[in-house]
């Protein structure tokens, strides 16, 4: 187990458009770096791990095992591969692996299929092929180029160090990975298949910045004679109905207020408060702008789970056609929508049938 793994890590990331170096970023719950350097580790396929970076400080305060180095970089991508060459020389590395901290998502699986295959060949490059089409200008010329034969290489790329060191010591111009090195002085290199997720971070949007929120809702009204009795936007057969300022629909209001706890934009009241506009005001029309800004922010719902705490009417009865209604009514798929019943025993004035409550508990997730 003679491999030597070097994450590159020195770019400045102009295209990042962050004032933070891309590398030390917050991506999946720990910084880009991170997430080469933890699974290099747990490959246990490696002697050391090198990092190659220009800001040495902000490695001081992490607690990285013995076989993790971080060493200074260089100005250029391939300075910096280059220093971190010579550093591991003193080791007499047998293969030395070259990655780009760009790359988090490359698979244990992929360093594997790397190793075997270096076995038989000096120089193994892992490559998938374009999703776009390709063209390729030269001066004021366009060329088509078939998007079969064109090849695009991924890192970790893996050589025999002995080769890569000779090659690198002796390149003159930059390069931007070191697959170059070989194809530009005809040294033969294996390609094999890379991962589709094993994409480069190259600008702020490639990093699903996404966040997820929770909201809770609750809502209780009193029921009362000669009113209808709306659930979920859906009208009951009741002797009672929901006494309120507006319709009373508990459901629907444990919904809002459980969307606006996620969204941290206070509560119902705040938006429909008791006053002559919102006097017997059907609750559909009070979700629908809590919804329109929801969409308007770029929140998305991911599930929502409803306890309707009531006596009667039986809620296994209605429920298909209740999450039926609030479906429709949120635009929402029915399968990310759970309702339960819940009875009190009687007990209080919810197990006397003199009201009905409700709680709902929401996840939104917002896309950057
Ligand atoms: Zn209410």
């Amino acid at each position: 187990m003679n491999n030597f793994f070097v994450i590159l890590a020195a770019g400045k990331s102009k295209r990042f458009n962050k004032k933070m170096a891309k590398q030390f970023y917050n991506y999946k719950n720990k910084e880009i770096i991170d997430h080469s350097i933890d699974k290099s580790l747990d490959s246990r396929l490696f002697k050391k791990i090198v990092v190659v970076s220009n800001n040495l400080n902000h490695f001081k305060k992490k607690k990285y095992p013995k076989i993790v180095k971080i060493i200074k970089g260089g100005k250029e991508r391939s300075d910096s591969s280059l220093n971190a060459l010579k550093y591991i020389k003193q080791f007499k590395p047998k293969n030395v692996f070259i990655h780009d901290a760009a790359r988090p998502n490359f698979s244990i699986k992929l360093l594997e299929d790397i190793i075997k295959n270096l076995k038989k060949n000096k120089a193994v490059v892992p490559i998938i092929n374009s999703k776009d089409s390709i063209k390729y200008k030269i001066k004021n010329h366009i060329f088509n180029l078939n998007r079969n034969n064109a090849i695009l290489t991924q890192t970790p790329q893996a050589f025999r160090f002995k080769d890569l060191f000779n090659l690198a010591i002796n390149q003159k111009q930059k390069i931007n990975d070191e697959a170059t090195l070989f194809i530009n002085t005809n040294h033969k290199i294996k390609f094999i298949r890379g991962e589709n997720k094993n994409n480069k971070i190259t600008y702020l949007e490639d990093i699903n910045t996404s966040k997820t929120y929770f909201g809770i809702g609750f809502d209780l009204h009193r029921l009362i004679k000669n009113k209808k009795l709306y659930l979920g936007g859906l009208k009951i057969p009741f002797h009672s109905g929901l006494k309120g300022h507006s319709d009373g629909d508990v459901i629907l209001h444990a919904i809002i207020d459980a969307i606006l706890g996620a969204t941290r934009k206070k509560d119902i009241g705040t938006y429909f408060p008791n006053t002559k506009k919102f006097k017997n005001v059907r609750s559909p029309k009070m979700l629908k702008p809590i919804l329109d800004n929801l969409n308007k922010f770029n929140f998305f719902i991911n599930n929502l789970d409803i306890n309707l705490i009531c006596e009667q009417p039986k809620v296994s009865k209605y429920r298909d056609k209740i999450i039926n209604s609030i479906s429709n009514l949120m635009g929402l798929n029915k399968d990310l929508i759970n309702l339960k019943g819940k009875t009190v025993e009687k007990l209080g004035l919810i197990g006397k049938e003199k009201a009905i409550a409700c709680e709902v508990i929401i996840s939104i997730t917002k896309y950057d």
